[in-house]
């Protein structure tokens, strides 16, 4: 049996929703835009909290992490070669990222082809990226672009947020007694840390800069990249862990073009490197 309603009102219904249905709109817009508030206070924190880190704390975490790579690498001719090449980028590093730190290459002969910086000043070289280069000049691309990232301090960005949190926490109460268990929990994440575009161009201007001051000269900072972005698609691990080479290449040539920087004779590599 049909109900009957008062005059107007089957209208009112169709045109306009019930107060019940835009009041659950306004919850679910207010509890989105506080998700996304949240989200972004987070990441916000994240990348704060690397500037807030201490030297100090950075190298305890080191003294935990850097053992687990060293124990894969081996004392070689290569790992003597690629660190006299890294101790000629240093000079040119700016005061503020070269006192009190003590940058060295761990040459892993593994046929991984990627580069890191890890915390305790390591840069960690695989065979697998070494075999790639062709040119003193790239390599130290490679090499300086890494110091770039210790610059920017994104071999910690590498970390877990939960991870920074810890580790300030422990800066702030002078306790380092959770660091080892810290330190375990971060190995995967630094070998797999995924960087920005941005990250990447600003490591890269560093690499740039500190490879025209060592040599006068930008030959060979487009070089490796441009290799790479020749097999996109082929899997390797820098590729998984960098954005696409394809405008980095384009990022550098800009760069080269805007300091007017000059692009002479390439060395070829050291023969320990060949
Ligand atoms: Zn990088």
């Amino acid at each position: 049996m049909p109900i009957e309603l008062p005059p107007g009102t089957a209208a009112y219904s169709n045109k306009t929703p019930p107060p019940s249905n835009r009041q659950l709109f306004i919850l679910l817009g207010l509890f989105l835009a506080g998700l996304a508030l949240a989200i972004g206070l987070a990441s916000w924190l994240a990348g704060a909290l690397v500037w807030v880190i201490p030297t100090s704390v950075e190298q305890q975490l080191g003294r935990a992490i850097v053992p687990f790579y060293a124990a894969q690498a081996e004392p070689s001719p290569a790992q003597d070669t690629l660190n006299q090449l890294l101790d000629r980028l240093e000079p040119h590093l700016p005061t503020k990222q070269s006192a009190g730190r003590d940058y060295q290459v761990l040459y892993i002969p593994d046929s991984t082809v990627n580069a890191l910086a890890i915390p305790g000043d390591r840069i960690i070289i695989y065979q697998g990226l070494l075999d790639k280069t062709e040119s003193e000049n790239e390599l130290m691309m490679v090499l300086g672009h890494e110091l770039g990232h210790f610059a920017n301090r994104d071999h910690l960005r590498g970390l877990s947020r939960q991870v920074l949190l810890q580790l300030s926490l422990s800066a702030l109460l002078g306790d380092f007694g959770s660091i080892g268990a810290i330190a375990t929990n971060s190995i995967s994440a630094l070998s797999n840390a995924q960087f920005s575009q941005r990250q990447e161009q600003l490591a890269d201007r560093v690499g740039l800069t500190l490879l025209t001051q060592a040599y006068g000269h930008a030959a060979g900072a487009t070089d490796f990249f441009n290799r790479l972005n020749q097999e996109e698609r082929s899997g390797l691990a820098i590729l998984a862990s960098h954005p696409p080479s394809k405008k980095r290449v384009r990022h550098l040539k800009r760069l080269i073009e805007q300091q007017g920087y000059q692009l002479g004779e390439k060395v070829p590599l050291p023969k320990t490197l060949r």
